[in-house]
Protein backbone atom coordinates (compact mmCIF):
# COMPACT_ATOMS: atom_id res chain seq x y z
CA UNK A 1 0.00 0.00 0.00
CA UNK A 2 1.57 3.20 -0.90
CA UNK A 3 0.83 5.88 1.95
CA UNK A 4 0.92 9.85 0.92
CA UNK A 5 3.37 11.86 2.57
CA UNK A 6 2.52 15.73 2.72
CA UNK A 7 5.42 17.95 1.87
CA UNK A 8 6.69 19.29 5.01
CA UNK A 9 6.16 22.87 6.29
CA UNK A 10 8.63 25.43 5.13
CA UNK A 11 9.45 28.65 6.14
CA UNK A 12 7.57 30.76 3.25
CA UNK A 13 4.37 28.90 4.71
CA UNK A 14 1.55 30.93 5.62
CA UNK A 15 -1.21 31.04 7.75
CA UNK A 16 -3.90 29.80 5.67
CA UNK A 17 -6.74 32.25 7.94
CA UNK A 18 -6.20 35.59 5.82
CA UNK A 19 -3.10 35.90 8.06
CA UNK A 20 0.58 36.87 7.34
CA UNK A 21 2.31 34.45 10.19
CA UNK A 22 4.52 31.63 9.59
CA UNK A 23 2.55 28.25 9.16
CA UNK A 24 3.06 26.17 12.27
CA UNK A 25 0.98 23.69 12.27
CA UNK A 26 -0.48 21.75 9.02
CA UNK A 27 -3.62 19.32 9.26
CA UNK A 28 -4.57 16.96 6.54
CA UNK A 29 -8.64 17.37 6.03
CA UNK A 30 -10.89 14.48 4.82
CA UNK A 31 -10.64 14.36 1.20
CA UNK A 32 -6.85 14.60 1.39
CA UNK A 33 -6.42 18.40 1.73
CA UNK A 34 -3.83 20.44 3.58
CA UNK A 35 -4.36 23.51 6.04
CA UNK A 36 -1.63 24.95 7.39
CA UNK A 37 -2.21 27.59 10.41
CA UNK A 38 0.13 29.87 12.69
CA UNK A 39 0.41 28.85 16.16
CA UNK A 40 -2.22 30.88 17.09
CA UNK A 41 -4.80 30.64 14.98
CA UNK A 42 -4.19 26.39 15.45
CA UNK A 43 -4.83 27.27 18.63
CA UNK A 44 -8.15 29.22 18.03
CA UNK A 45 -9.39 26.16 15.44
CA UNK A 46 -8.04 23.12 16.39
CA UNK A 47 -10.47 21.43 18.91
CA UNK A 48 -13.36 22.45 15.84
CA UNK A 49 -10.67 20.86 12.80
CA UNK A 50 -9.51 17.57 14.91
CA UNK A 51 -13.49 17.07 15.69
CA UNK A 52 -14.72 17.43 12.03
CA UNK A 53 -12.09 14.73 11.19
CA UNK A 54 -8.73 16.37 10.38
CA UNK A 55 -5.24 14.85 11.68
CA UNK A 56 -2.61 16.64 13.00
CA UNK A 57 0.38 16.07 10.23
CA UNK A 58 2.85 18.56 11.87
CA UNK A 59 2.80 20.44 14.35
CA UNK A 60 5.77 22.79 15.19
CA UNK A 61 4.36 24.50 17.72
CA UNK A 62 6.96 25.13 21.09
CA UNK A 63 6.34 21.74 22.90
CA UNK A 64 5.76 23.35 26.06
CA UNK A 65 2.61 25.26 25.02
CA UNK A 66 -0.15 24.06 26.54
CA UNK A 67 -2.51 23.63 23.23
CA UNK A 68 -6.53 24.28 23.38
CA UNK A 69 -6.76 20.56 23.08
CA UNK A 70 -4.91 20.12 26.48
CA UNK A 71 -6.83 22.73 28.03
CA UNK A 72 -10.40 21.71 27.28
CA UNK A 73 -9.06 17.64 28.22
CA UNK A 74 -7.75 19.36 31.60
CA UNK A 75 -10.89 21.48 31.70
CA UNK A 76 -13.50 18.44 31.17
CA UNK A 77 -11.57 15.26 31.87
CA UNK A 78 -12.65 11.74 30.53
CA UNK A 79 -12.56 8.74 31.75
CA UNK A 80 -10.33 6.55 30.44
CA UNK A 81 -11.32 3.02 30.10
CA UNK A 82 -11.10 2.14 33.77
CA UNK A 83 -12.89 4.60 34.73
CA UNK A 84 -10.10 6.98 35.69
CA UNK A 85 -10.20 10.51 34.95
CA UNK A 86 -7.70 11.48 32.14
ZN1 LIG B 1 -2.80 32.81 11.57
Amino acid sequence: METMLAPKLLAADRCDVRCPAQAQVRYRYPGDGLLDFCAHHADTYEVSLLASGCILEEDRRAPEKETVADKARRRYPLPDSKGTMI
